[in-house]
């Protein structure tokens, strides 16, 4: 396309009006500057031309910078910097008429014209800490000369926008236009079109910039944004904001930007951001497949899961009938489901009547026939093939035809319980995380007989109920668990060598999760990880095990619920070593002859995270996910992995994945073989996506 065609110059008499025609979003991509600066030297050199309004064509104004030209050398980047300064130094008026969102560059854009109109709903926001970068074309020296200083970081750091109706009472809005955007932005235009000098916010300066704001700023990413980069930049560029010139700002704003970009965690987020697009798209299922409307759902249990998952469908307006085996275990979820609802509603996050109409969608019954009219039925009982066997045979002569049958198992073989069915092509695993009105996690279990229409409602649905769905194949544990349970391995393993779990832990917590291994198992509860391999034993006739967790867990120490595990809590439910814990590793490990030794937080940290990415690799290979970017999108949201370090794959990714086989060798693991071929070519897991059509 021609920079006329991708900017558009037309006239209203005295105004020159800029239309930027890119679609979708009219993001900044090439072409954009050019026709921008075209049609301001067209407004220069015409002495009729009064102002220039520039306009988004079609649903927004300018929604962003296109993230894909993020890695693009700098020469061949999208000039938005040039196109600002271009303004700034203009000698007419320009106006931003801005409808839709005006993010990131957008913004940028608007605030380098000499005034801003927008319709009342249109979004206005710096989200570039989203993406561990920072705005940097003018936007951390120009927001808070227009806004101040405290409302300037809050935008910045949040990333979150505001409405112009907001962004009126904050100056940054000029005038809000009702009616049609373009005509009362060129009225607008005509009435300043006179006055001199030009408002440049360039010139001005910013307002409540006291130290101690920066200072409070300061203190609070250590909360919000632990570990990361670029929000320390912004505060810092906001700072000189308020007590450098301009140029200053601009020029420092321009290296920090890159500095920013070139780090390990913008290139993370970068991935997260198009990890999760790619999650939603299912290989070798079309745009066109057909989904089922769900207008009912039904749930068989109503225990830690079921109870949670019917909230999901509740909050969505979505109506529920739970079925249990006894009034009281019903009396009990409901009564659970209640008092979630009616505490988030004493926090003010809900209101009384909100809760009445949640809980006036849900039905209790004891019967599973009264399932009959459900579009979707999800059984949350006992992890026991033979129960779940018995429901799905019963759900078979219930459920209507069509009717999704999902199970939430987190072991057992989908196939396997589908293959009791008549219609196994109506059966899927929905495996939702614990608390599952929380988690954001749902690993939709594709079983070999899954239809392409069931596998195709059930991601519409993850999205309707607000869930990040990612489809996984049948395997023990399908991915997450599968991966975590290898971690736990390692991570007991550590301690068994001479690490103490407060050391295990803190590795993992330095790298930026919120919980380590053994946080995790004391919150899980101890006594589920004992069963576990207890059963898997019994399955594989090994001897009962006896490590020194499970001796943990026979000492009743069950984990917080008993108010202790691996750790002892108090209310605030921060753990603190135990001294019979500590004994009890220690004469372990004076039993089993084991000398132990002072392992390195580097070789903790390797140990665990490289365990994750190897079995990751174990699971890509037999196609269990479909890419690299799906485990990395489980682990963030399922698993608490920090965005800022994109997940296990592409941590190792980062990390060189030769680097990560050597270490692995060293450390005395054997490299999955798709890891070791990929490192032995040069490769990597984002290649490798690539290579699957990414
Ligand atoms: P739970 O013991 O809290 O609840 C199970 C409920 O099912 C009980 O209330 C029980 O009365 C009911 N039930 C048993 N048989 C039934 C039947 N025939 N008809 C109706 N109700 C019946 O268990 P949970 O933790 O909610 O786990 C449920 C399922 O979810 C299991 O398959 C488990 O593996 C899976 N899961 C659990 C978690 C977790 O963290 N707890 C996470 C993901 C998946």
């Amino acid at each position: 396309m021609s920079t006329e065609t991708i900017v558009a110059q037309s006239r209203q008499d005295d105004v020159l009006i800029l239309t930027i025609q890119n679609p979708p979003v009219n993001a900044f991509s090439p072409g954009v500057p050019e026709g921008l600066k075209a049609g301001l030297d067209a407004a220069a050199a015409d002495d009729t031309v009064r102002a220039v309004v520039i306009i988004g064509g079609g649903r927004t104004f300018v929604a962003g910078a296109d993230i894909k030209t993020f890695n693009l050398p700098r020469e061949q980047a999208p000039d938005l910097r040039g196109t600002i300064e271009k303004l700034d130094a203009f000698p007419k008026p320009t106006v931003a008429a801005i409808h839709g969102t005006a993010l990131g560059g957008g913004l940028e854009l608007a605030m380098g014209c000499t005034y801003r109109v927008a319709t009342p709903d249109a979004q206005l926001g710096l989200p570039e800490v989203k993406l561990g970068v920072l705005p940097g074309a003018g936007g951390t020296q120009r927001l808070p000369r227009v806004v101040g200083a405290q409302k300037a970081l809050e935008m910045m750091l949040s990333g979150t926008p505001i409405k112009a109706t907001e962004g009126k009472e904050v100056g940054l809005i000029d005038r809000l236009i009702d009616g049609d955007l373009l005509s009362g932005a060129v009225t607008f235009a005509r009435e300043v079109a006179d006055a001199r000098p030009l408002p440049r916010i360039s010139e001005r300066s910013v307002e409540g910039a006291s130290p101690e704001v920066f200072a409070a700023a300061r203190q609070g990413i250590k909360k919000s944004h632990w570990g990361q980069l670029s929000p320390e930049l912004i505060i810092d560029l906001a700072e000189m904001a308020a007590t450098t010139p301009f140029q200053e700002g601009w020029t420092a704003e321009a290296t920090k930007f890159m500095q920013a970009k070139d780090s390990p965690q913008s290139r993370a987020l970068r991935h997260v951001f198009f990890a999760e697009r790619e999650a939603a798209k299912i290989p070798g299922l079309g745009k066109d497949t057909p989904t089922l409307d769900i207008r009912r759902a039904g749930i068989i249990g109503a225990g830690t899961m079921g109870g949670g998952i019917a909230m999901n469908f509740l909050n969505a307006g979505i109506p529920v009938t739970i079925v249990e085996t006894t009034q009281e275990a019903l009396d009990r979820g409901l009564g659970v489901i209640r008092r979630n609802y009616e505490n988030t509603a004493k926090k003010g996050r809900m209101s009384q009547g909100d809760v009445e109409t949640r809980m006036g969608l849900l039905t209790p019954s004891l019967d599973m026939g009264s399932l009959s009219d459900a579009d979707i039925i999800i059984e949350a009982v006992f992890e026991n093939m033979d129960v779940k066997k018995d429901i799905f045979t019963r759900l078979d002569a219930i459920a209507k035809p069509g009717a999704i049958l999902a199970t939430n198992t987190s072991t057992l073989d989908v196939n396997e319980i589908a293959a009791v069915t008549s219609r196994p092509e109506s059966v899927i695993g929905l495996h939702f995380f614990s608390p599952a009105n929380v988690m954001k996690l749902l690993e939709i279990v594709r079983a070999d007989k899954t239809s392409d229409t069931v596998l195709a409602t059930s991601m519409a649905l993850a999205r309707k109920i607000k869930k990040v769905g990612v489809v996984v194949g049948v395997c023990d544990g399908f991915v997450g668990n599968r991966m975590v349970h290898r971690y736990g391995e390692e991570a007991r393993q550590l301690v068994e060598e001479g690490a103490r779990p407060e050391d295990v832990d803190a590795a993992m917590n330095a790298l930026g999760l919120p919980m380590g291994p053994f946080q995790m198992s004391d919150m899980a509860g101890l006594d589920i990880g004992h069963a576990i391999r207890v059963h898997r034993a019994k399955v594989s006739g090994e001897p009962e095990p006896d490590g020194w967790l499970d001796r943990i867990v026979k000492t009743g120490r069950k984990g917080q619920k008993t108010g202790g595990g691996i750790y002892d809590y108090d209310e605030t439910r921060k753990p603190r070593p135990n001294a019979d814990v500590q004994a009890l590793i220690d004469t372990y490990r004076t039993e089993k002859g084991v000398t132990p030794r002072d392992i390195s937080t580097e070789e903790l940290t390797k140990r665990l995270a490289y365990t994750l990415v190897n079995e990751g690799a174990q699971i890509l290979d037999e196609g269990i996910a479909a890419r690299a970017g799906d485990i990395d999108v489980i682990y963030l949201y399922g698993y608490g992995f920090p965005a800022y370090r994109g997940g296990p794959m592409q941590y190792a990714d980062e990390m060189g994945l030769n680097n990560v086989v050597a270490d692995l060798e060293r450390y005395g693991q054997t490299p999955a073989p798709l890891l070791k071929r990929l490192a032995d070519e040069g490769g990597s897991f984002a290649d490798l996506d690539a290579g699957r059509g990414r």
